[in-house]
């Protein structure tokens, strides 16, 4: 299906790291332009300065490149309908402003703080709205010639949406339906500041939306109640015929219960819910992400995709393109999605099963290096044809895999009591005589070779293979021991095998 005209847009507010919901609500966005083969568009919704945080920015757009969600128009992606970040586009909304102040839409309010303080004490629920705005000092309240002097001495205003009451507002939204509510509910909100001479979000956010041709407005559950007045002021300004059509994505709920998803969550059940590490500017912190973690990108879009959404089948496991092509906005649950993190650590464990190990050495030589061990690319990727299927991480590899590039230095207790019998010290010693004499070390020789011996002897496989592992591996764990044997050697097989003969002399058993 392809509808050029289909244009969204990811939205996010600079003031801080960019949370998973935020991801998953990008990454939504994304499928659904991709699918339609319309525009992605990333414009930065930057217009309160007091929550700025620098370093975000850049941030969130490193974050999609890891992830693989490329946009098409924006903020240092370029585009038609630039520029994307709220704070250069001041005089386009100032335009917008004067608009709905000459059609008698919007006022002008002088109230200071302590006024609003004052009539919230006075009034109980206080709302700025049609039952209270003739209490006001405000353009519809006072003369004009007062107004005109207020605003020419500088006096600080800020201009509001007129609300009328006694209108059913109609949010059509792709999720949830017809979603109404009445106008009398809303408060006369906020526009523009004098003070800072910037819109507030609602005001540019409609304005962009429309500038932008943007066609659909896919975002977070908690935007929900700002959809009506957003409808309002599309009609406002006569654009109805434009309006895009909403669809608000189900909240990220906590793993363990009731209640948003949050970053406490993370730190009490040891998560990350940044996609990157993030350092704080201010407090110093850092908080782990995903990338740092140890995730695959692509396992992260996996298992942020079927949190709010599913094919509907048994396939848990979906590509990009195949999320692209069997993605469904309104097939999202209304309901909101339990963050089920250990679910996301198994899509990390099949991503790693899926990925060609040459892949993953870079990742793997870095740990590696981390125990002092210096390996070549082909001996890094023979480890993890044999060991990655056991992690969800690639960094879970080590200690566990050490034995591959290192002796043991000792000898789990608890292995030695059970597969360190009586006869081991001499059956070892003469299947170490036996390896001594195998020229051919491949893996089928040495296992006919070994096998042949022991059924010669009359022994049992199992305590020859368990003694043997102990000998090399110094615990009762690891991969096939013929795989072992042929990675370490021969030469290092018999070494280590001595020492342990030796070692394992002076334990009682
Ligand atoms: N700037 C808003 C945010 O930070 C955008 C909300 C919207 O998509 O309309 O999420």
């Amino acid at each position: 299906m392809s509808d050029s005209n289909v244009r969204v847009r990811f939205a996010p507010s600079p003031t801080g790291p960019l949370h998973i919901g935020g991801v998953r609500t990008a990454l939504y966005n994304y499928l659904f332009a991709r699918q339609h083969g319309g525009k992605l568009i990333f414009r930065i919704e930057d217009t309160d300065s007091h929550r700025f945080v620098p370093g975000a920015e850049d941030y969130i757009i490193e974050a999609f490149r890891w992830l693989g969600i490329d946009f098409d128009e924006g903020v240092s992606f370029g585009g038609e309908y630039g520029p994307y970040r709220q704070s250069e586009r001041r005089s386009i909304y100032k335009e917008y402003v004067d608009q709905l102040l000459k059609d008698g839409k919007a006022y002008l309010a002088f109230d200071t703080p302590e006024e609003l303080d004052q009539k919230r004490q006075e009034i109980p629920n206080f709302q700025y709205d049609a039952s209270t705005r003739n209490l006001m000092r405000n353009s519809l309240t006072l003369p004009a010639d007062e107004v005109e002097r207020l605003v020419n001495e500088g006096h600080q205003y800020v201009v509001r949406f007129k609300i009328e009451p006694g209108e059913e507002v109609h949010v059509d939204d792709l999720i949830r339906g017809d979603v109404v509510i009445k106008s009398e509910i809303l408060d006369d909100k906020v526009l523009y500041k004098s003070a800072d001479q910037l819109p507030t979000y609602h005001l540019a956010n409609i304005v962009d939306d429309h500038l932008m041709k943007v066609s659909h407005v896919i975002r977070g559950e908690e935007w929900l109640p700002s959809a009506p007045l957003h409808v309002l002021l599309y009609r406002a300004f006569g654009w109805e015929d434009t309006m895009p059509r909403f669809a608000h994505l189900p909240l990220l709920l906590k793993p363990d219960g009731k209640g948003k998803l949050s970053k406490r969550d993370g730190d009490r059940l040891g998560f990350p819910v940044f996609p990157l590490e993030w350092h704080d500017p201010k407090s110093g912190e850092t908080s782990r992400g995903y990338r740092e973690d140890g995730y695959l990108p692509q396992a992260v879009i996996n298992f942020l995709a079927l949190l709010g959404w599913n094919p509907g089948t048994e396939q848990e496991i979906l590509s990009m393109d195949e999320l692209i092509q069997q993605f469904d906005l309104t097939k999202c649950s209304k309901a909101g999605a339990k963050f089920d993190y250990v679910k996301g650590q198994w899509f990390n464990h099949e991503y790693i099963l899926q990925t060609p190990d040459a892949e993953l050495v870079p990742d793997f030589q870095k740990i590696l290096q981390q125990y002092g061990i210096e390996t070549s690319d082909e001996r890094a990727r023979k480890v993890l044809e044999l060991m990655k299927g056991r992690v969800n991480f690639i960094k879970d590899l080590m200690p566990l895999c050490q034995f591959f590039f290192q002796a043991p230095t000792a000898y789990d207790e608890k292995t030695v009591r059970k597969r360190w019998k009586e006869d081991s010290p001499r059956q070892m010693q003469e299947l170490m005589d036996v390896v001594r004499g195998i020229d051919d070390f491949s893996l089928e020789n040495q296992e006919a070779v070994v096998h042949a011996w022991i059924e010669a002897k009359e022994y049992k496989m199992g305590d020859i293979m368990n003694a043997w592992r102990l000998t090399l591996v110094g615990e009762g764990k690891g991969p096939g021991m013929f795989d072992i044997t042929t990675f370490i050697g021969k030469e290092e097989t018999i070494k280590r095998m001595e020492r342990a003969i030796e070692v394992l002399a002076n334990t009682e058993n």
